[in-house]
């Protein structure tokens, strides 16, 4: 019989663990399938990771790992891909978002052998902020445009992904992980499956608004370096414009020779607007020697405190 992992990262989820393994446990006979739960507690600050040690008593399924400190998802989802012994591999999230009835179909589609990963995908953004689907939308329409990756817009991490998809995965051993990005990225053929949005089960949710914006920047410098070329073009631009300017002062301190006193505010703004954009493009470089600092580092991805 094949072997199915599931990978659940959990921080802060007390309330909902409990409800997962419930809600999984009733499609479990729909699916022909040895099932594994690999929850990853990360470095939770409530009592996760005693309802989890409770539930692995109860159930020889289950299995955890729980991190000395918060990681993060990307961290959390890596640390079980490396845990995981499955044939199959799925990622939920654990407040139930990811609806769990949706699993027997995304695996008989991996199964069937025609597609080595089935995702989802919400239908539509109701039930979010404005603002927070503006900035979701220009997300994806420009990494898309920007990078080699093919996102869609409101695609989820629940996903069902073969040992072959997940090995190959595992070879990007990068500290900053963008998993949607690392997803598209090895390739492989992904079916798309959408479905209505849900709230969740209990807790809050772990993201800010500022949290989603740095995860978008940081994902976005991971697998695009349009941005440098961007400074690049504005560096040329700023030169023509600048050898132009100074045709055009000799050539009017040549014509009209007692004029040359004027342009005062024209200096300042011009001096304002070479140094932001100085500025705005160090600022660029930076970001991407940051991204080359946290990497040669070589730390860690996640440590590990307890796991059975
Ligand atoms: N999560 C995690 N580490 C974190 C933040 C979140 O493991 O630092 C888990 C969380 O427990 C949940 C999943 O990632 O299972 C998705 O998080 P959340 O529901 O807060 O995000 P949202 O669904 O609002 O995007
Ligand atoms: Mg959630």
């Amino acid at each position: 019989m094949k072997k199915l992992s599931i990978i659940v990262p959990a921080y802060n989820e007390e309330e909902t663990v409990g409800l997962f393994y419930d809600a999984f446990s009733k499609v479990e006979s729909q699916m022909d399938v040895e099932p594994e739960i690999i929850f990853v507690d990360d470095g939770s600050k409530d009592k996760t990771l005693i309802e989890l040690k409770k539930l692995q008593k109860e159930h020889e399924e289950v299995h955890y790992i729980s991190f000395s400190k918060n990681f993060g998802k990307e961290a959390a989802l890596y640390a079980g891909f490396q845990k995981a012994t499955g044939d199959f591999i799925a990622v939920m999230d654990a407040d139930l978002q990811d609806p769990p009835e949706l699993l027997p179909k995304m695996l008989n589609v991996v199964e069937a052998g025609e597609y080595d990963a089935v995702a989802t995908r919400r239908r539509d953004r109701e039930g979010e902020s404005k603002i927070r689907s503006f900035f979701a939308r220009i997300f994806y329409k420009w990494i898309t445009k920007f990078s080699s990756l093919e996102l869609v817009d409101g695609a989820r991490d629940f996903r069902v992904m073969t040992r072959q998809m997940i090995d190959s995965i595992l070879l990007m051993n990068e500290c900053e992980r963008f998993s949607k990005g690392l997803f598209n990225w090895v390739g492989f053929s992904t079916y798309y499956i959408s479905y209505e949005n849900r709230e969740r089960a209990a807790g809050t949710t772990s993201w800010s608004f500022w949290g989603l914006l740095k995860y978008a920047i940081e994902g976005f410098i991971s697998f695009s370096t349009a941005p440098l070329s961007f400074v690049t073009a504005t560096g040329v631009l700023t030169c023509i414009v600048a050898v132009l300017g100074t045709i055009a002062v000799v050539v009017r301190a040549i014509v009209f020779p007692h004029t040359s006193a004027f342009g005062w505010p024209s200096l300042v703004v011009i001096i304002l607007f070479l140094s932001g954009t100085q500025l705005l493009s160090l600022g660029i470089i930076g970001r991407y020697l940051a991204e080359v600092y946290l990497e040669v580092k070589h730390r860690p991805i996640y440590i590990i405190k307890d796991e059975r």
